[in-house]
């Protein structure tokens, strides 16, 4: 977020420095499955979903580099009961220009050949859609903010936020302050903490999820959309190599927090067995993939999992973007544009109001229409 937010404002011609406590990725971008898929249940993230699939899509164009894109499709599958949200969101979704559309248990198998597909009533393919490369993405974005005359600050750290009559004034860090007239935490699973350097209190909770690796069978190595299976509860999409990243979607996540500079950053023992049940559950073709070691990462998870992309206190400069809950990587670009085009005062074109702080103290969370588990 806080290199989208730089190339936005540097291709608007305004002076902005990233500072980076660790390496650039360090944090949950360089360990998200970095999906991106456009299937959500209210019209705001569909919407920026819809525009961060056209970046990541025509990335040479519109950044410059490699994103590692592979646009190997999407595939969601809902349990019955939950038949009729999924036809409401993909309807919601078409209607804003997603190209998504609901396939009859008979079409999954051409997507998805060797699936299990008996206890399916339908699900919804985005046949444009699929994952990056977190990495990449994020050199990319930093070269070009870079090009347009960013300055990069990394092993640097914030230690505190300055504030003179009401208005914000730049950053501390070890090796000096940094003035500045607009600052924008963009710390992550870290949001709360430097929000709190500016004497605010953000809910977000840095929290620990796993990902398990597998290698596929031979013959099994061939294209492979991604899937979200809410069936199972568990997500699998390709990785190269020969590779499958599986991991689950489980609410239960929130309740794992962790320090962010100090968790378990490998699976939990056992946690391949139960992930991969459920993967080859669905697909039985895989039976024989062999697990390789997994690892975790951290969600930045609020309490209905949607970012805060606010100016607080209200003209003070004082900015915070963080708070993504497992999902933010896809928006990455729109967010990137929103955040640039709030600070210079331009019209939105995603308008952030839905994501102010304030919605909980007023009784106003981010709520889909249908809603099955975490898809936001
Ligand atoms: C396992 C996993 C799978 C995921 N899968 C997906 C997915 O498939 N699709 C999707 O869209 N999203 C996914 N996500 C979520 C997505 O990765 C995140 O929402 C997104 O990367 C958040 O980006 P960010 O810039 O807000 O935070 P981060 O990438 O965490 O960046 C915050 C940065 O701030 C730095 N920082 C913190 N404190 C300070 C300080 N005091 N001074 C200076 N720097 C500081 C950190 O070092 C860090 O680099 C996944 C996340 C995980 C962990």
């Amino acid at each position: 977020m806080g290199c989208t937010t730089a190339l936005e404002l540097a291709r608007r011609g305004a002076s902005v420095a990233v500072v980076e406590k660790g390496a650039p990725a360090s944090g949950s971008t360089g360990r998200s499955s970095a999906i991106v898929r456009q299937h959500y249940s209210n019209e705001i993230t569909a919407r920026m979903a819809r525009y961060g699939l056209e970046v990541f899509t025509d990335f040479e164009d519109r950044v410059g580099g490699p994103c590692g894109f592979d646009p190997c499709g999407f595939l969601v599958l809902v349990p019955a009961a939950d038949e009729a949200g999924l036809r409401a969101n993909v309807a919601l979704q078409r209607s804003v220009g997603i190209d998504t559309r609901v396939l009859d248990p008979d079409e999954i198998g051409e997507v998805l050949p060797g699936v299990a597909a008996a206890d399916l009533v339908a699900a919804a393919w985005e046949p444009g859609a699929g994952y990056a490369d977190p990495h990449l993405t994020t050199s990319s974005v930093l070269a070009a903010a870079r090009r347009l005359g960013a300055r990069i600050h990394v092993n640097r750290e914030v230690t505190g936020v300055r504030f003179r009559g009401g208005r914000v004034a730049g950053v501390d860090t070890p090796r000096g302050p940094i003035h500045a007239g607009a600052v924008v935490n963009c710390a992550g699973p870290w949001g709360a903490r430097v929000a709190a350097m500016a004497g605010l209190r953000v809910p977000i909770d840095p929290c620990r999820a796993q990902l398990a690796v597998f290698a596929r069978p031979e013959g099994q190595r061939g294209r492979h959309p991604v899937v979200l299976d809410f069936v199972h509860a568990s997500y699998f999409r390709p990785e190269t190599g020969g590779l499958m990243l599986v991991g689950l979607i489980d609410p239960s996540e929130a309740e794992d927090v962790v320090d962010p500079d100090d968790y378990a950053e490998h699976t939990d023992e056992g946690y391949e067995l139960v992930v991969g049940e459920r993967w080859i559950q669905r697909c039985p073709g895989m039976e024989a993939a062999q697990p390789r070691r997994g690892y975790a990462g951290l969600y930045a998870i609020t309490p209905d999992w949607h970012p805060v992309i606010d100016e607080v206190p209200a003209g003070s400069g004082h900015f915070v973007c963080s708070g993504f809950s497992g999902h933010g990587f896809k928006l990455s670009p729109a967010v990137g544009l929103m955040t640039a085009q709030m600070i210079l005062g331009e019209a939105p074109t995603f308008d952030p109001r839905v994501f102010r702080l304030s919605r909980w103290s007023e009784g106003q969370p981010v709520r889909g229409r249908y809603e099955y588990s975490i898809t936001g």
